[in-house]
């Protein structure tokens, strides 16, 4: 039936709900209605919706330079390329428009450091369950299932293995290997989180046998596990490193980092007309100027542990299962309850949480979210749960 929503290709299930406004942890239909916002764009609003610092760097920017093509060097790509390289440790900085787009530009960083340093090796190590994105080549390097039937045939060259085991990545090496791609905590998968063994031993493989580490952060970084990068836990230094979601704030921006020796691109290699613009590029800096202000990763720790701690209190009482995850990136096993049932049940009580699997709730509230707001999540998710027995 034809509605006001036909316009816009059917790519989700969404609910027949228009959002005209955000606030902080909040978001409003033109009617008022108020839902308290967990999932926040995915872990993208790190300062919650419509944060000011954010507002007034767009707004400033807009009026002084929006594109002046990526032929070109502009003032907030540059200062924003040496925040981010002096902040992770990396030496250069291509930006993207999206997740997908930055692990993009890896794949194919990888593969010409491969015909330039490894004999033309080209292939890359991805994980089971693993999610890059929604470009063929990132679908193709992605792990979920579900992708497997879809808009084949592939991009080929990925193995992919099971998460965390390193004795199948070691068997996975060939001759025609070149990197080993992963997040460090598979966020679309349900929250599962890398070993620090896991991702130390992958270092040393990748040092013996000559590959590039590759660490997706689209989903992790910038403060989201409550230090800049989740690779700083680790006590690792991956060779590339990619960001997206939390870098804007909300705005579409993405970056491909990495170390000297793996900066291989010349000239006509890799570009885009957006990439790297003055507007984005100055909501990053906002950001970035927030999340590094003293104490602010202090207050993401102690805000994750509390979000922690109620969930635990949740599962106990409701006989569910194990919470994972690090800072305010966290996941609630649901054990027998069904978790889009709950999801569903939430969306009416006026709570937006998401759920990555069937029996698995992701929480990924903004980094600034209070304890009071946590409070009131808490009271609605407990209401959302026991509405499957009413
Ligand atoms: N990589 C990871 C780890 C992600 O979680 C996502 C999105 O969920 C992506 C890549 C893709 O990012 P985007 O949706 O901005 O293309």
């Amino acid at each position: 039936m034809k509605n006001e929503y036909s316009a816009l290709m059917q790519i989700a299930a969404r609910p027949d709900i228009t959002f005209t406004e955000g606030r902080g942890s909040y978001l409003y239909d033109a009617e008022g209605n108020a839902w308290l916002d967990f999932v926040q764009g995915w872990a993208v609003n790190t300062l919650g919706h419509s944060p000011e610092p954010i507002a007034e760097a767009i707004c400033k920017q807009s009026r002084r330079l929006l594109n002046p093509s990526p032929a070109f060097y502009n003032d907030q790509a540059v200062q924003l390329a040496n925040r981010l390289t002096a902040l992770s440790g990396m030496d250069q900085v291509f930006f993207a428009n999206s997740g997908a787009e930055a692990n993009e530009g890896a794949i194919k960083l990888a593969r010409k450091w491969g015909q330039t340093n490894r004999n033309g090796a080209w292939k890359i190590i991805t994980f089971h369950n693993g999610f890059h994105g929604r470009t063929l080549a990132t679908m193709s390097a992605t792990g979920k299932p579900a992708f497997e039937p879809l808009f084949n045939p592939k991009v080929p060259g990925f193995t992919k293995v099971p998460y965390g085991d390193l004795e199948a990545v070691t068997a996975a090496i060939d001759e025609q290997t070149v990197a080993i791609m992963l997040e460090p905590i598979q966020g679309e998968a349900g929250v599962i989180p890398a070993t620090t063994e896991f991702l130390q031993g992958l270092r040393a493989l990748a040092d013996r046998k000559g590959l590039l580490l590759m660490l997706d952060e689209v989903q992790t970084g910038i403060g989201r596990t409550g230090t800049m990068f989740c690779y700083r836990q680790h006590g690792i230094e991956p060779d590339v490193v990619t960001l997206g979601k939390g870098l804007g704030g909300g705005v579409p921006i993405a970056a491909l980092m990495a170390k000297a020796h793996a900066c291989c691109f010349e000239y006509g290699d890799q570009g885009g007309t957006f990439n790297g613009n003055p507007l984005v590029c100055a909501a990053a800096l906002a950001v970035l100027d927030t999340v590094t202000a003293p104490e602010f990763l202090d207050r993401v720790n102690a805000t994750g542990a509390y979000l922690r701690e109620q969930l635990h209190t949740l599962a106990r009482r409701y006989e569910m299962g194990e919470v994972r995850g690090a800072g305010l990136l966290l996941a609630l096993e649901t054990g027998s309850i069904d978790a889009p049932a709950v999801v569903g049940h939430a969306l009416e009580l006026g709570l937006l949480i998401n759920a990555p699997r069937p029996h698995t709730l992701r929480l990924m509230p903004s980094l600034t979210v209070s304890t009071a707001e946590i409070d009131r999540m808490v009271e609605l998710l407990d209401a959302a749960i026991r509405r499957r027995w009413s």
